[in-house]
């Protein structure tokens, strides 16, 4: 919501600063998480969001949480496997409120994950997946173990069960968001803008004319996503860059009973098509399908990549009846630091930007890694001397934002 000059002749009077400790702009997973942290260490923190919470990259997720087994797909354990490995456990414990940040109340979808294979394709991962480098992350699973969508005469392939977990992603930024929402809020860069400080930090100007409100902050950091990239720019910070790497998911909204949680490999390291499951409120539910096929669908007409979908389906899931089923794609940017060669970072990523005193920009690269990137952001706080000051929260003049709508929602309508 556009903010009027007149907005600030209540609470504030013409020009008063306002200062707090940490500033966070962006509020997706990674800035909700990080002002949840950063509030129960006693910082006086507040979070900027220009659009609706969780929009982008969060809610359009797949929501797994997954412990890196995706990520071995080569039959080696990798840097991206081990980074992640123990996450879904860590996790866990926040679902029930044991752990940093209390997540009680956020709906699990599913507390497994399956990987299969249709054809011969896991003989050379099997040996791996058997072997103790995996040991309690993956099972093999057979008969009446096997996911009921998979549980056909038809299905030939073999089937692993992942200690990855599935999570409805608007409910965790509901829950992230709920309990500070005094502490949040809509930002309209229109009437909005970074300005230096004589001490080379930055502050936020808020207000047009001569009604302004200085925002000053120990730290500012950002947490935008793609939005990152236009905010480093818009400070003339010279570091980090950022990449992105564009996607187009495919969603099909069917009445098939059978919700699926599940990456089908294919002959390369990335999972041929990985399903997660949605379900609407008039009884049918939706197939978010990702993995390689929204990878390559991202140079794709959405008529194309339909017509790519459903010859995947067909060839992996022939006893399912598609017919009726309605189809949509999403495209959808990933937004990440630049790796060397445009690679998939492995790790989640906080930096202090270049030539900005004051400004820490971050990247999660996973939902999954949210936590990890909060705490890597307290240690570059504490490191400088940025310490909680216990003060009381401040109030902005500003509007607090919604929350953003998931694309199965936003694309079939009311579910
Ligand atoms: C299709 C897809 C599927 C994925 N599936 C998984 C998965 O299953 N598991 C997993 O671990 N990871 C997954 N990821 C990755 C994961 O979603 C992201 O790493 C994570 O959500 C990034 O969170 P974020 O908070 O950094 O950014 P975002 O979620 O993109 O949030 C950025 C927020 O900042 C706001 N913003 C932008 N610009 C500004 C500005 N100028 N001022 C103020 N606010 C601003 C936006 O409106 C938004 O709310 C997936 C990503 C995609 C795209």
């Amino acid at each position: 919501m556009p903010v009027s000059p007149d907005t600030f002749s209540g609470a504030f009077k013409p020009s008063e600063t306002i200062a707090t400790d940490i500033t966070i702009i962006g509020g997706g997973i990674a800035g909700l998480w990080l002002l949840q942290h950063l509030c129960k260490l006693g910082y006086n923190a507040i979070l900027l969001e220009n659009s609706a919470l969780g929009s982008d990259q969060s809610v359009a997720s797949q929501g797994m949480i997954h412990g890196g087994i995706k990520y071995t797909l080569s039959g080696l354990l990798t840097g991206a496997s081990e980074a992640i490995a123990d996450m879904p456990e860590y996790w866990r414990q926040c679902l029930r409120g044991e752990g940093d940040v209390d997540l009680r109340g956020c709906k699990l979808l599913s507390d497994h994950f399956y990987l299969w294979s249709s054809a011969n394709t896991t003989s050379r991962l099997s040996t791996f997946f058997a072997s103790k480098a995996t040991r309690g992350r993956v099972d093999k699973v057979s008969g009446k173990q096997l996911p009921a969508l998979l549980q056909v005469p038809e299905f030939k392939g073999s089937v692993y069960k992942l200690v990855d977990m599935v999570l409805d992603v608007p409910s965790l930024v509901h829950q992230l968001a709920e309990p500070l929402r005094s502490r949040i809020f809509q930002i309209d860069w229109q009437t909005a803008q970074f300005q230096p400080q004589s001490d080379g930090s930055h502050a936020i100007v808020i207000g047009n004319g001569a009604r302004h409100l200085l925002l000053t902050s120990a730290a500012m950091v950002l947490t935008a996503g793609r939005g990152n990239g236009p905010l480093l720019q818009q400070l003339g910070a010279s570091s980090p860059a950022m990449q992105t790497r564009p996607l187009q998911q495919v969603l099909v909204k069917h009445r098939h009973p059978h919700a699926f949680f599940g990456h089908c490999l294919g002959r390369e390291t990335t999972p041929r098509v990985t399903i997660s499951s949605h379900a609407c409120g008039d009884g049918s539910q939706v197939w978010y399908l990702g993995g390689a096929l929204a990878e390559k669908g991202a140079s794709q007409s959405r008529a194309e990549l339909i017509r790519c979908a459903q010859r995947e389906m067909r060839e992996l899931l022939p006893w399912v009846d598609l017919s009726d089923a309605q189809w949509a794609t999403l495209p959808v940017e990933r937004a990440e630091p630049l790796q060397r060669n445009f690679a998939r970072p492995d790790q989640a990523y906080a930096a202090w930007a270049g030539n900005c005193e004051n400004v820490i920009a971050a990247w999660p690269t996973k939902l999954t890694l949210a936590p990890n990137l909060s705490t890597q952001i307290v240690d570059l706080l504490t490191k400088k001397g940025i310490e909680p000051t216990y003060s009381s929260p401040i109030i902005l003049p500003l509007e607090t934002p919604s929350m953003a709508v998931p694309p199965w929602q936003e694309l079939f309508g009311e579910t």
